[in-house]
């Protein structure tokens, strides 16, 4: 039997992308998944896919960067399944611009969403898991947590972060028997370069995500690997990238 198999896991960012490919691959191999997103009809249209082949899924309409309807997200989960095995931290925007040309809003944006969601998710979940002495909080960084390109100071700025908390809690709850993992994805086909607000740039990226980019698919199955080790046996960080990225 899978050891993923009944865990109870939320996703946030479950209407696209990683998020819900995540859901598809945890759903098949037995998890009880609470959905997390902004938009309810993607939500609603994935809950149905996941029960029609057999898996367990409900959803909760959250924005990630309101502590209240995260902590209300983490109650619903409690209330319907009893428990929170798995945390996935995965909801985030990438508005790539160069610092100069001052795009205060999507700074800010970014930094509630990439930085204080992860917060706000990881503040949810930990007293629980803190309670059981278990738990799994996986927060998705990125290969420009790792590096810094034109135009993504600040993205990498959140990203950098995401990681920096994540092992710092990890260094925290290590006694409490509470795994963490980092997942820093490369290059994935998903709808993220849809926030870019400068054309020019946008299209170049979008170029090079379509002649490169691989399937979100590959980030879930990095995920179920985590989820699915023995509890003594923690995958702390993983970088995966398309083969024939450089950098
Ligand atoms: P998508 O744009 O496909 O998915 C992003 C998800 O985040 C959506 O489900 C969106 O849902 C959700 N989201 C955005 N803002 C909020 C919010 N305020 N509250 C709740 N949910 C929110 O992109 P990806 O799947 O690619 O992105 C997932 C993660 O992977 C992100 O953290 C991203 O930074 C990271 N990543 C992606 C890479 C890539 O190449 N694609 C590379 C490296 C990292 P909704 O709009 O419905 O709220």
């Amino acid at each position: 039997m899978s050891n993923i198999q009944n865990k109870v896991v939320i996703i946030t960012g479950a209407s696209s992308g990683i998020g819900e490919a995540t859901a598809k691959e945890l759903a098949s191999k037995g998890a009880k998944l609470v959905l997390a997103a902004r938009r309810e009809e993607r939500l609603k249209k994935l809950q149905e896919v996941i029960q029609n082949s057999g898996g367990q899924a409900i959803f909760k309409v959250t924005d990630v960067a309101s502590h209240g309807q995260m902590e209300e997200l983490a109650e619903y989960a409690l209330k319907e399944f009893g428990k929170i095995d798995v945390m996935v931290n995965n909801a985030g925007v990438m508005p790539l611009s160069p610092v100069h040309q001052k795009k205060i809003n999507e700074w800010d944006t970014m930094i509630d969403v990439n930085i204080k969601g992860v917060l706000y998710g990881i503040a949810a979940v930990i007293p629980s898991m803190r309670e059981r002495k278990e738990g799994h909080i996986i927060n998705v960084s990125s290969i420009a947590g790792h590096l810094v390109f034109p135009a993504s100071a600040v993205y990498s700025g959140t990203k950098f972060a995401v990681r920096s908390i994540t092992e710092g809690l990890r260094i925290e709850e290590a006694s409490n028997n509470i795994r963490t993992t980092i997942i820093s994805p490369g290059t994935i086909t998903t709808e993220l370069l849809e926030a870019i607000s400068d054309p020019e740039l946008k299209s170049a990226i979008v170029e090079d995500c379509k002649s490169n980019g691989i399937e979100p698919a590959s980030i879930a199955r990095a995920i179920g690997f985590a989820i699915e080790q023995p509890s003594d046996v923690a995958i702390n960080e993983m970088i995966v990238r398309p083969t024939i990225q450089e950098l």
